[in-house]
């Protein structure tokens, strides 16, 4: 007599159902069936799991963007790395450009807070790319040793390498090197892919800080995006190794310009160059660039949203990095600190990779000046303290909260 309920359990359902209705008596199962899958966060400290709640958790749990993503590979690398060293990481990662529309719901949190208070719903991204604009854009050379802008571009229509496909990440590397080769001028260049490069080439371009790192970061293999690694991997550069391309690593592409010494202005004005005719010889293929106008530029780390600018440089500040008002200056100058070796790396003797903080909200123009303003002010410390005299810390920045 399977099947049958005993009297008792038949009264108690009944009276459950009249507490609650049938949608609500399922969805209490369903929740239940959530709280079993709800990762352990205790010890974590990533944006992701400040803003993932149990409730928003059970909402998003079972959805999914039409390539088939889903939450819990968004979130899979801030679960497996509950923090890192020097930065506070977003811990969640989009696998295609849908992603961040169907779970908004915790993005747009962990956008806010990653991004100091820009609300991705409300407010629209600007996007400046005319060089012209820029001032004082000479540094010290005595201090700063090399100058550099980047960022990254998606192509619409293919998911991003947490997500894609092996036939996806190969297209993507035809369509960017067919672009590519429309190149001209002191911009014409060449790809390598990293497939048919020798271990000691690798290695030089990696120690020359042209090159994307072998995938020992944590954070790039947990979230899937180091999937078979080399395949479509690859760097594009000129024949100066002043505009690179990065294919495949953390993004469909990285747009690099950077040169030795401190000529920021000559590297942004050859990066807005480069990256507008990129864009050209791509739609010219029939393609674009993920973009709206919330988020800006689409990529796969929510910290890249906006403007996926870092504009940054190598400097010598061995007498200030020393103080202890040092991480207080950066900040109120929305600056970050990185070690020279990349973002996994300590710094060295004094010498540190400082770049924007920001991406979203603010234009390419507008994070450039900050860091060339804010370059300057570390260089005009490290000069003081040099001669015993004091420095400040500057006011904080205005931002949106
Ligand atoms: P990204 O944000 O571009 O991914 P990473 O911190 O991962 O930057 O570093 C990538 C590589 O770029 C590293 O080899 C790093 O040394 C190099 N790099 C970053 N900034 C500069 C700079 N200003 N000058 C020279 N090399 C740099
Ligand atoms: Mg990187």
């Amino acid at each position: 007599d399977m099947g049958f309920l005993e009297p008792t359990q038949l009264q108690r359902n009944a009276s459950i159902q009249n507490i609650l209705s049938w949608f609500e008596f399922h969805w209490l199962i369903f929740l239940f069936l959530c709280s079993a899958e709800y990762p352990d966060l205790r010890k974590h400290n990533n944006c992701m799991a400040s803003h993932l709640t149990p409730a928003i958790y059970a909402k998003l749990c079972d959805k999914a963007t039409p390539n088939g993503f889903t939450l819990d590979q968004a979130i899979q690398t801030g679960v497996d790395n509950p923090g890192h060293p020097f930065i506070k990481t977003v811990g969640m990662v989009a696998g295609d450009e849908e992603s961040y529309e169907v779970f908004g719901d915790l993005l747009d949190p962990v956008i806010t807070e990653r991004h100091n208070g820009y609300d991705p719903r409300t407010m629209k991204h600007p996007t400046d790319l005319d060089a012209s604009k820029i001032h004082s854009g000479q540094f010290d050379e005595r201090y700063v040793l090399s100058s550099r802008v980047r960022t990254g571009r998606s192509i619409r229509g293919l998911s991003l390498p947490p997500a894609c496909t092996r036939a996806e990440r190969r297209e993507v590397e035809r369509v960017v090197i067919d672009a590519l080769s429309g190149l001209k001028g002191d911009l014409t260049g060449r790809y390598y892919s990293l497939t048919q490069m020798t271990e000691k080439e690798q290695q030089q371009l990696i120690d020359d800080h042209f090159l994307f790192d072998k995938p020992v970061s944590p954070l790039l293999t947990c979230s899937g995006m180091a999937r078979d690694w080399p395949d479509a991997r690859g760097i594009w550069h000129n024949n100066e190794k002043t505009f690179l391309i990065w294919v495949n690593e953390e993004d469909h592409t990285r747009v690099i310009s950077m040169e030795k010494g401190g000529n920021m202005k000559r590297v942004f004005e050859r990066f807005c160059r480069g990256l507008k005719e990129v864009e050209r010889l791509i739609q010219e293929r029939g393609w674009e660039f993920m973009w709206n106008e919330r988020l800006g530029y689409i990529l796969t780390c929510p910290s890249n949203l906006g403007t996926g600018l870092r504009a940054g440089v190598h400097v010598k500040l061995p007498l200030l990095s020393k103080d202890p008002r040092f991480s207080k200056i950066l900040d109120n100058l929305r600056l970050q600190k990185r070690g020279t070796g990349g973002v996994d790396t300590a710094a060295v003797g004094g010498t540190f990779d400082i770049s924007n903080l920001d991406r979203l909200g603010h234009s390419e123009v507008q994070l450039v000046q900050t860091v060339i303003d804010g370059v300057n002010y570390l260089v005009e410390c490290e000069k003081k303290l040099e001669k015993g005299q004091d420095i400040k810390v500057p006011p904080p920045i205005k931002q949106f909260k």
